[in-house]
């Protein structure tokens, strides 16, 4: 859950981009310019294999999206009814007295267990699929590695927040729903605030960005739009994966605007200028901070349902699992298949509110930078691992970002209404008084 949690903070902020294309003929600036034609010649510039390829990729992603949720309830319903976490809990009081130990003991069997009978699915979909479809830069050995330092992380941050919320159910038997949820929301906000300091570097290097040619007109950028930024930062991202992406990350003080190298190495200045444009929106529409308000609504009905769930189901099997109560530490995987079910239901939700969010990170971006056919452009290397023209209920259900299509449509409606062509015939008009 703690992975989601980050996974979802830090997508939300990214943009991911690219393949470069010179402009279409339907895209150029004309009298006759309609954005759908100009919007058609983009999409149709992508060679169909390409296209197959992409929306292959992104549409097994909506399958294992199923495989994960179901994976993870079967693993949950048998540790309830092997009894195998209440013996779980059984071993951690034999270890220890002190209670917050006892949950942080009962956290490392369950982390390892679980990481230990879902790494055929992890498996595949964080390395396999990946390299599939030609995505992946890592070697077997280096991704497991990275696995393995994110399940450290798992053990430490999750122990801290598993450990808060038992402490607070036992100590508040009727209101524990309510600050719950406020810990989760402290909880979210400690991580975004450490990860771009702490976490992040542990699996890449981030450099400061020197090349002049590209840093002066980000900054310059930047100045326009009230930013008092005086660094870019760049990561070596290629290390892991050929995806072209920049995102904002960080908190209260340690916000900060990151490219990757593939972004660096593979676009124009116009794209890259798009692109920052994109990234500025996000800070300067305060993105960050409503997304955590946005959070702190959906923890405070997510708490609210799993007290519910939680009474109901423990009245029926509570005892058959041997679970004394909501207090008692065995309840963890119920509680996290409760969460599962809650999430998984309201996942259309969730994209939609980031797909908004990165629409209007995008119309920023268009309106900073000016660059209409940069961000086609990189809309389409966006599509190298994201459909790139899906039906509308595709799109609400599965897209935490909006397709090539949307995106695409928004940059050429404003390329036409922004960038007028002067036609001959408007130059030989006399002036107006
Ligand atoms: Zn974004």
């Amino acid at each position: 859950m703690l992975r989601r949690i980050v996974l979802v903070l830090l997508s939300f902020l990214t943009l991911s981009a690219l393949v470069l294309a010179a402009t279409p003929q339907a895209a150029t600036l004309s009298p006759a310019f309609d954005v759908k034609t100009a919007t058609d010649a983009y999409l149709n510039s992508v060679p169909a294999a390409d296209r197959l390829r992409s929306n292959a990729y992104f549409e097994g992603g909506y399958w294992l999206l199923l495989w994960d949720f179901l994976a993870g309830a079967v693993v949950a319903l048998l540790l309830l009814w092997t009894r195998l976490s209440s013996k779980m809990r059984d071993l951690a009081e034999r270890i220890t007295r002190f209670k917050p130990l006892q949950t942080f003991l009962y956290w490392v069997q369950y982390l390892v267990l679980t990481s230990v009978v879902m790494s055929p699915l992890s498996i595949y979909e964080g390395f396999f699929h990946e390299l599939k479809y030609g995505l992946m830069n890592q070697t077997f050995a280096s991704w497991f590695g990275d696995q393995l330092i994110g399940m450290a992380v798992g053990l430490v941050l999750g122990g801290l927040l598993v450990m808060a919320l038992a402490g607070v159910v036992r100590r508040l038997p009727n209101t524990w729903w309510i600050w719950g949820a406020a810990v989760s929301v402290l909880f979210l906000a400690f991580v975004s605030l450490i990860a771009p300091v702490y976490i992040a570097p542990l699996f890449n290097k981030y450099t400061k960005l020197k090349d002049e040619r590209v840093l002066a007109p980000i900054l310059s950028m930047a100045r326009a739009n009230g930013i008092p930024a005086s660094e870019v930062w760049q990561v070596d991202a290629s290390r892991q994966s050929k995806r072209v992406s920049a995102n904002v990350s960080g908190f209260l003080g340690t916000e900060r605007i990151t490219l990757n190298d593939n972004l660096l190495k593979r676009c124009t200045l116009e794209e890259i200028e798009t692109v920052m444009g994109h990234e500025m929106g996000h800070y300067v529409m305060n993105h960050v901070y409503k997304a955590m308000i946005f959070f702190t609504l959906e923890a405070l009905l997510f708490f609210a349902f799993l007290r519910w769930a939680l009474t109901w189901s423990l009245g029926r099997w509570g005892a058959r699992w041997g679970i004394r109560g909501m207090g008692d530490i065995a309840v963890l995987p119920l509680a996290l298949l409760i969460a599962s079910i809650f999430f998984f239901v309201l996942t259309p939700v969730n994209n939609s509110y980031t797909r908004t969010q990165e629409y209007e990170a995008d119309i920023f971006g268009l309106n900073a930078a000016g660059q209409p056919d940069g961000e086609a452009t990189v809309d389409l290397m966006l599509g190298e691992y994201r459909k790139l023209d899906p039906s509308p209920i595709e799109e609400f259900i599965f897209f935490d970002h909006p397709s090539g299509r949307t995106r695409i449509t928004a940059a050429m409606r404003w390329k036409a209404e922004h960038l007028k062509p002067v036609s001959p015939a408007a130059q030989s008009l006399p002036k107006q008084q």
